[in-house]
């Protein structure tokens, strides 16, 4: 249930592990504080099966640790709305207004933790059986997927971990990396090589994905010799990349060249006075359930502090106009 405030002091954006701590942090610092989610509470954690490498538990369900992160969050006031973010302007007072799916809102500190999208192929065949065999969700899609042979492209976390998953419904997984280094952990890659039903074919891209109603094979080419195969597969599960969802604000904001914003280590503040980044849209070594909610811990308590600054400054402002 949403009040009639329309005015905050925080407002986050995004209901990742990020969000969900950005929320927790605000509410238990008294800040009056919302948060706008848009595909329910957990982020990414609802696309994930199992969770092994967050401190505490030796492994817990994505949905378990989503569902644990949004009811502690709520506990402590943090206002929730369902409802996306579309922009967010900036106003010479320094206000923020975002312009939501259930109107708009103001608040002079904003915590972007709106995370991203898969990146594509951009190959003929992959949006057109986008769903008929073309996947970027292997929690979501694996069990469609029972006994057959399955392809896996990408080199990187995202890709090793879910051609292991995969096997569990697959009769076995080819992934396709297009170089001979992965940049996956090496306890995955440990993992992976060890799993007989997961063969690597290494530099080599697919170049196309056919088949008739659904995906039949892959067109591929070795980036070494520059032969060209096709590899008979009834599903592709692609994991190159992750592009941050970082075109909300009307102005520039300080990014590297990935697009990921570029935040002081000490507050997480982007170049933008009032605006900060926490998780899979900050510039960063990594991307962990476990960054994202340090990065959204640093930022909340640093957007409260200058939460106070600016109320006070502008309480100076007023009183010197007058
Ligand atoms: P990533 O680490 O950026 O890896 C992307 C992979 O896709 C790279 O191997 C890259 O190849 C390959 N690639 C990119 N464009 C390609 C193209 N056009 N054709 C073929 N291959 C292409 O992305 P990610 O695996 O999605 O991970 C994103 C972030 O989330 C990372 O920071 C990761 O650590 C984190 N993550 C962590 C976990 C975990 O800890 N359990 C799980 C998932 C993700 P090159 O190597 O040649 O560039």
């Amino acid at each position: 249930m949403t009040s009639d405030n329309r005015d905050f002091d925080i407002a986050v954006i995004g209901g990742g592990p990020a969000g969900l701590t950005a929320a927790l942090y605000a509410g238990r610092n008294m800040d009056s504080a919302v948060l706008f989610e848009s595909k329910g509470p957990g982020g990414q954690l609802l696309n994930t099966e199992l969770i092994e490498d967050y401190p505490g538990f030796n492994s817990i369900l994505g949905v378990e640790l989503a569902e644990a992160m949004a009811g502690q969050a709520a506990r402590f006031g943090t206002e929730i709305v369902s409802a996306d973010v579309s922009r967010v302007r900036v106003l010479p007072d320094g206000t923020k207004v975002l312009e939501t799916g259930a109107g708009e809102y103001r608040a002079p500190a904003v915590i972007i933790t709106a995370g991203g999208n898969p990146r594509k192929l951009d190959i003929p065949g992959e949006s057109e059986f986008a769903g008929r065999g073309v996947s970027y969700c292997a929690v979501c899609d694996g069990a469609f997927f029972k006994d057959v042979h399955l392809a896996v492209v990408g080199g990187g976390d995202a890709a090793v971990e879910e051609a292991i998953f995969l096997t569990r419904h697959a009769s076995h997984v080819t992934l396709i990396h297009r170089r001979q280094e992965f940049r996956a952990q090496p306890i995955l890659m440990d993992e992976a090589r060890k799993n007989p039903q997961i063969e690597f074919l290494l530099d080599t891209v697919v170049e196309a994905i056919e088949g008739d109603d659904k995906v039949r094979r892959l067109s591929l080419r070795n980036q070494v010799s520059g032969a060209r195969s096709t590899l008979d597969v009834e599903g592709v599960f692609i994991f190159v990349g992750f592009i941050p969802n970082t075109g909300l604000v009307d102005r520039h904001v300080d990014h590297d060249k990935a697009g990921y914003y570029i935040t002081d280590p000490m507050t997480m503040m982007t170049s933008v006075p009032g605006i900060f980044a926490a998780g899979d849209v900050r510039s960063q070594l990594t991307r962990q359930i476990t960054t994202a909610v340090g990065d959204a811990t640093t930022a909340t308590i640093a957007a409260s502090k200058w939460v106070e600054d600016w109320k006070r400054d502008n309480v100076e402002t007023q009183a010197a106009a007058v």
